[in-house]
């Protein structure tokens, strides 16, 4: 079955996403773990934590995914800008820890004229100060589009902050189809050769969800400018394709379309409609 859910706001809790989830066809969801512009988090509610728990069980949730703030530059050029990114990420999987079954998304950094190299280094200090062998959370490097200085616009990137991590176990990646069309990869016609490229660099055991978006602008323009299923570069032929790759199908599909939570809803029973699975 379609695992597809959409992005939803946190500010009421864990529990409320959950019924908004099932409200509206999805069966996961993403969420910021604080405000996307960083500060600071909610304080943990194990009331609510608890309700959600045994909710998101019974509808079949799980994974969920959480998405860092951001702000979060592990890579930034002043030290102190570097020790938010650690602190803020230590606190987001220290408070996930707290809801197993879920996996934590963040852009790998923008190294600001230092070069991809020192970004790269920065990024797996951070990691490697921060994770440890028994982490239950899954943290997952998302494909940038390419912007400004962004890390992450290759899957030689990646695979180079992979390389440095010593937690291997606890990686994975999440392939945002919006940011890879963006960087050049043509994931409109050429979809085998993409993924056959995202293996032979990185691992497709490594991918670990999707981010399912279309693209206002065309491959390689380097934007991140998220469009509507169906409604930008990549087309609705393209996206069906990707949501019935065999490569593909299994893993979770996150919508972070320009759209309300009635958008999402249409967007959702679209793409069940869509799904060769769904029978
Ligand atoms: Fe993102
Ligand atoms: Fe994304
Ligand atoms: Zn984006």
């Amino acid at each position: 079955m379609l695992k597809i859910g959409c992005h939803l706001s946190a500010s009421k809790g864990y529990l409320a996403m959950g019924k908004q989830a099932a409200e509206i066809g999805a069966n996961t969801f993403q969420f910021f773990t604080r405000n996307p512009r960083g500060g600071t988090a909610k304080a943990l509610d194990p009331e609510d934590i608890a309700a959600f728990r045994a909710f998101a069980e019974e509808h079949g949730f799980f994974p969920i995914l959480a998405h860092a703030p951001y702000t979060l530059n592990a890579c930034a050029a002043t030290e102190h800008l570097r020790t938010f990114a650690r602190e803020t990420m230590a606190d987001d999987l220290y408070r996930l820890s707290h809801i197993p079954g879920s996996m934590y998304n963040f852009h790998p950094g923008s190294h600001v004229q230092q070069g991809p190299e020192a970004g790269i280094e920065y990024i797996s200090e951070m990691l490697n100060a921060i994770l440890k062998p028994e982490q239950p959370t899954t943290v997952l490097l998302e494909t940038m589009a390419g912007k400004g200085s962004e890390v992450g616009r290759s899957f030689e990137e990646l695979r180079a902050i992979l390389d440095n991590v010593e937690q291997q176990q606890v990686m994975g990646v999440c392939l945002d189809t919006c940011h890879v069309s963006d960087a050049g990869y043509d994931v409109i016609n050429r979809l085998d050769d993409v993924l056959e490229e995202f293996d032979r660099v990185i691992g497709l055991g490594r991918l670990r969800a999707i981010h399912l978006n279309d693209s206002m602008n065309p491959p390689g323009s380097h934007k991140d400018r998220h469009q509507k299923i169906g409604q930008g570069a990549l087309g609705l032929e393209a996206i069906e394709r990707i949501i019935n790759h065999p490569a593909l199908r299994n893993l979770p599909f996150y919508l972070e379309t320009p759209n309300d939570v009635a958008g999402y809803a249409k967007e959702i029973a679209l793409l069940k409609g869509l799904s060769r699975e769904a029978e």
